[in-house]
């Protein structure tokens, strides 16, 4: 038991009444980004406005469970660990879901959100680390990006490319040549798993001594690309 439900007053009890729909919560060790390795619960929220060629989570797309915030935390206290993933689909296209952050936040746990960059983050709470997604060509949803969630953007967030060939390598440094990052904000590139080969895009990365840190899905290596994990 690693964190606890804060009780502090009426506005943070009708946080814990704020409703998110979930299409399941699980453990696993996080796979991405800064908090990679860790033991880490995961809640996926359903529903995503996008729809990227390569999306590995279309089973989120639709159905889920209704959930009060204050029971979402409860679930993750009674996991045991300290860090927790919201997730999704995409997960701020639910209202409910800056709630939830902070439900999170104030429980005492280390809070991270992966985003697809296409909704405004302006009102994550500011203790939650943000992964964001930049939508390369190869998604199809490169129209969805949205650049002024930058200045949102503080040290320790990082932003997130998924690339699924050279075109999209090309795409997303001339991106970044363009877009300089705020102080302390990491460019991660990820290949597309089953598409760009992982060593090739490490290569890229190494001969252009491009400003990125290369990652792979850790958990799909370990375990596949199965739901779950
Ligand atoms: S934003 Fe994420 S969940 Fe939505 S379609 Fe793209 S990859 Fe899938």
């Amino acid at each position: 038991m690693t964190g606890t439900i804060s009780a502090a007053g009426p506005a943070a009890s009708e946080a814990r009444l704020a409703r998110v729909r979930v299409t399941e919560t699980f453990l696993s060790l996080q796979g991405e980004a800064a908090q990679v390795g860790w033991p880490t619960v995961f809640i996926r929220l359903t529903g995503c406005p996008l729809r990227c060629r390569w999306c590995d989570t279309e089973y989120s797309f639709i159905g889920g469970e209704t959930t009060a915030v204050g029971q979402l935390v409860q679930t993750v206290n009674d996991y045991g660990v300290r860090h927790v993933c919201v997730t999704g689909g995409e997960p701020l296209a639910q209202p409910g879901c800056l709630d939830l952050l902070r439900g999170l936040c104030d429980g005492g746990f280390s809070v991270s959100l992966e985003t697809s960059g296409a909704l405004d983050i302006a009102g994550v709470d500011p203790r939650v680390s943000v992964v964001m997604d930049l939508k390369a060509p190869g998604s199809g949803e490169t129209a969805r990006n949205r650049t002024d969630n930058l200045e949102h953007l503080k040290p320790g967030d990082q932003v997130k490319f998924v690339l699924s060939g050279r075109a999209d390598f090309d795409w997303a440094l001339a991106w970044l040549a363009g877009h300089p990052l705020p102080e302390g904000v990491e460019a991660l590139f990820s290949p597309v798993y089953g598409e760009l080969e992982p060593r090739l895009l490490a290569d890229w990365i190494v001969q252009a001594r491009a400003p990125v840190r290369f990652q792979v899905q850790l958990h799909k290596l370990l375990w596949g690309d199965v739901p779950g994990r």
